[in-house]
Parts: structure tokens; sequence; C-alpha cells
């Protein structure tokens, strides 16, 4: 089976360089840069039709391949494969604004920084990913949790239009319009993944944005309580999380340093004013300067000098695991995940090289979750009156050699089910589980709107790929649970 997927491969790969030279790479290629997997090439298209003659190609070839944009999603072999064929969508940088500058056409193979700092010399924005390396792709797929969330909702429900190449190789251009042919596929993949197509071009509201305040700031040890108390006061009704020009992105770590443990207490917030001193933050702002280990907020003539602070945390020097987990805003939740978390690896994780454990509290909050429904909604499924003010949370490990990387997933995996097992009992928990930030193993589809949508992705996926070819040969993170044909059967039909 491995051996008959490399010949397959190969043959691809093979018939991708003579159809389409200067954009194919071999391992034994200067330009290779694959970290992870052992893919037996790289195809780079130049242009869409490009992409198109290509997965013609891999299609008639019966390859497995994957696709990558920033190649940021954390979850093994969701943007990478052995013996298949990587398509790197690093070629597709599109910048566009429409004729009155409402709507950016934005290329998938992206970071954030480029896009940023491409619209501020316009005076403008769009509600995309917090952290300036990770990609325009996985995150305008997945969801997308953003500075301007509380005004805009997820990304995804910036989004008006698309380009994306569909299984058969053939080429669509769609919106949002109800009366657009492809308004089902609109609706998919605003959080659907990759399951329906590869985008080649995303349309996305802009809007004016300048000043902000705001920036990050690392707290030591001493600060857990009023860290905590912060966030407390931030998250109540009437708290600074009701005001949508704010947002927080709080975390926890905990790293074995120089024979110790060492807790810290971070945030990056931001308050989209310009305003020196904004009363929806000043919970954090109070905590005395005695606490602060290192960085600090101000008010910044652009808000993109924020995001830019954080690129040196986007390191992929170290191994990493997300895992989603969704909880109340309720200290008692807070407290739960954080013991058994914490004490749980202290106990098991002690042998692990360069261990850091991080919790991140990602707050879904009134005005973020009103202004998505306000947009109509998306697959998620979340309610305002349901889920705001719980935390999309992140059990975030990172370490630094391979042969520890089943004991931190089994570990994580362990901790994450107990405390789920404890929010239980007090209410605490939400099912839902934030495709981004999630792990091989978890389900986010089955939980979106209680898997009530899981269906209708299936039927639209039937409907766009009725060979299968997507749904069975590209690698996706997560499955949308439909019946899986094995691969081999394919041989020669597709
Ligand atoms: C340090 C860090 C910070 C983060 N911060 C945020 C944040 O602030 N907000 C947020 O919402 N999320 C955040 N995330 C999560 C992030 O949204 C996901 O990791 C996302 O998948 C990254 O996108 P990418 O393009 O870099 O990913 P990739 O790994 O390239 O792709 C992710 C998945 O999407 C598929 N895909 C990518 N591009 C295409 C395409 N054009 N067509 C079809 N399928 C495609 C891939 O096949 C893969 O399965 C963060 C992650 C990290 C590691």
């Amino acid at each position: 089976m491995l051996h008959s997927q490399r010949v397959k491969a190969l043959a691809a790969c093979q018939a991708l360089l003579a159809a389409l030279p200067n954009q194919v790479f071999f391992p034994d290629s200067h330009d290779w840069h694959v970290a992870s997997a052992a893919p037996q090439c790289v195809f780079e298209p130049k242009t869409t039709p490009d992409l198109s003659a290509g997965i013609k190609l891999i299609k008639e070839h019966g390859s497995l391949f994957a696709v990558r944009s920033g190649g940021h999603m954390t979850v093994p072999g969701a943007q990478s494969v052995d013996n298949g064929v990587m398509i790197s969508m690093s070629n597709f940088h599109e910048k566009l604004l429409n004729e009155d500058n409402s709507v950016a056409s934005i290329g998938p193979g992206q970071l954030w920084l480029g896009v940023y700092s491409w619209l501020a010399q316009h005076g403008l924005a769009v509600n995309g990913g917090r952290y300036p390396m990770v990609g325009v792709g996985g995150v305008l797929l997945g969801g997308g949790m953003g500075y301007f969330a509380g005004q805009r909702g997820w990304s995804v429900d910036d989004l008006v239009g698309w380009e994306v190449v569909l299984a058969d190789g053939s080429i669509i251009n769609m919106t949002t319009s109800p009366e657009d042919p492809h308004s089902d596929l609109a609706w998919a993949l605003r959080g659907g993944h990759n399951h329906f197509g590869i985008v080649t071009r995303f349309d996305m509201r802009t809007f004016t944005a300048s000043s902000a305040f705001g920036g990050l700031v690392v707290y030591g040890a001493a600060a857990k309580e009023p860290f905590f108390a912060a966030l407390d006061a931030y998250m109540a009704p009437g708290g600074g999380s009701d005001d949508p020009k704010s947002a927080i992105n709080p975390a926890s770590t905990l790293q074995f340093v120089d024979g110790e443990w060492v807790h810290r207490y971070l945030n990056v917030y931001m308050y989209a004013d310009a305003d020196e001193n904004p009363r929806a933050l000043e919970n954090f702002t109070n905590i005395l300067t005695e606490q602060v280990a290192f960085g600090s907020a101000a008010l910044h003539d652009s808000w993109v000098d924020i995001p830019n602070s954080l690129a040196a945390m986007a390191s992929r020097e170290d191994r990493t695991l997300f895992w989603a987990i969704t909880f109340k805003s309720d200290r008692r939740a807070v407290d739960i995940v954080t013991h058994i978390f914490y004490a749980g690896a202290r106990n098991e994780l002690g042998h692990v090289e360069g261990l850091a454990l991080t919790i991140s509290f990602q707050p879904l909050t009134m005005p973020y979750l009103m202004a998505s429904k306000m947009k109509g909604g998306n697959l998620m499924g979340l309610d305002p009156d349901e889920d705001s003010r719980h935390f999309a949370g992140i059990l975030f490990p990172t370490w630094k050699l391979a042969r520890d990387d089943n004991a931190v997933y089994e570990f994580t995996l362990k901790a994450a089910s107990e405390i789920e097992e404890e929010l239980r009992k007090l209410d605490l928990f939400n099912p839902y589980v934030y495709i981004n930030d999630a792990a091989k193993g978890q389900r986010p589809f089955m939980m979106y709107a209680g898997g009530a949508h899981l269906a209708r992705l299936q039927e639209i996926q039937g409907r766009y790929d009725p060979d299968g070819f997507i749904r069975d040969y590209l690698q996706h993170a997560f499955d949308l649970g439909s019946i899986v044909v094995p691969v081999e059967s394919y041989h020669g039909e597709l």
C-alpha cells in the first residue's frame, strides 16, 4: 500500500514537472523547505490555471496530496503528506482593493503581517488573525479570531467572495449572494476547512482603522491573583468585554527554567480607538508595574504595531500541540483547567526537554457573537445567549524533541478529558471546539450546532466532489465523518 502510494506520487510529480516546469521541487532541490512529513515533491503553482492543471494530473495519477498556506496548523499532516504531493500556495499573494475600497481580495499564501501592513497604507484593515506570522488560508477556512472581533464577529463573517479550484480542476468564482449558484459552497467555506476545494482568493470586507491602544504585557508569578481578578471583571456583564472595541488574549504559562517551575501570565490586548487609557481594559492596565516582567501597552498611531510586536512569538523551532477546550468564564473553571493541566504535567512530563505549557483564554464575548449573528452567523453555530462569556481555551504545550511527541499528546488528551469531566459536574463545560485550535482526534464538525450541520456539509461535499477525490486523497486535519473509502479502491477509476 505504502509502496504503491509512493509510486503514484512519483508519477504525479513527474507529470507535474513535465507540464509545469519550475513549479515542482524534489527533496534534493535547494528550494526544499518541508518541515514535517515526507512528500515526494512540492508543487508550487504560479497561477490558478496552473493549479487547476496540476490538480487534474494529481487526480489522474491517483496520488495523495496536501495543501499548505501559512503552514501554522499544529495538527501533524494537516498540510503535508508522506508519499504524496504537497501543494504550496506561497505564490498566491494577491492584494487588491475593489473600486470603492470596501472589499480586499487576498491570496491565501500570505501571512497576516503583509496584509495588515498593505491595508494600513490605505487607512484600512480586515478582521484577520491576531498573530502576524500565521497564514491567511488556514485562518479564513476555519473561522478566524481577531482584534476586531467585538465589532466584526469571526473573520469568516466578513468574507463576501472566493475563487476556488474544485476536485475536477474546474475554477469557480462565487459570492455570498443568495442568488449565486454556489451559495451552498459559500456557506460551507465559512468554517468548513479544506473539504470542498482549494481556495485561491478570498474577498473580504474592509473597514477604516488607524490608532489603537494595546500591546503584549507579561506578568510574573506574583500577578496571579490580580491577573485573574482582572479577567473576571473584564468578562462579567458590564465589564470591558461588553465594549466592542476591546479585545484581549490572556494566557498563563508554566515552564521549567534552571531547575524550577516558573509561572507567568500574559495578555495581548487592544482597544481599537485613540484612547490612552481605555476603561474597558483598566483592570489589566491597573495591575502594578512591579508585577510586570516585560512588555507594555501604549497608544499606537497604527494598530498594526500591536500584531507586529508579536512576530517573535510565532517561532516554529519548538514542537507544538494545540488542544481546543471551551468553558464558561468562571473562576472555578479557570482553576480546574489550570490545576489539572499544570499539576499533571509537573508529575508526568518532568522528563520532557524544553517543556513549556500555555493555557490560552480566548474570550467569546457578547459583542463578538452578536456581531457574527447580525451578519447571518456561520456554520459554527454559536449563539450569543448560550455561548458568550465563555473562553475558547487552548491547552498549548511546546517541547523540543520528537521522541517526546507521544508522551505530550497522551498527557494532553488525558488532561483534557479529566478537565471536561470536572467542568461538566459544575455545568461549566461547552462542547464547542474551535477547529483552528483543535488537535488530532478532536471532532470539531460534530460540535458545530451540536452536529446539526454535518449532514448538509457532507451533502455539499458530495455535490462538488462527486468522485470523493478531495474527500479521500487530500490530507485533512479533521474529517467530516463521511464513510472513508479505502484509497486503493480508486485505482484507475478517477
Ligand atoms: C502561533 C499561532 C497563533 C495563532 N493565532 C491565531 C489567531 O490569532 N486567530 C485565529 O483564528 N487562529 C490563530 N491560530 C490558529 C490558526 O488559525 C491555524 O493554525 C490556521 O490553520 C493557520 O493557517 P495557515 O494558513 O498558517 O495554516 P496551514 O497549516 O497552511 O493550513 C491549515 C489547514 O488549512 C488547509 N488550507 C490552507 N490553505 C488552504 C487553501 N488555500 N485551500 C484549501 N485548504 C487550505 C490546509 O490544507 C490545512 O489543513 C494560531 C496558530 C498559531 C500556531
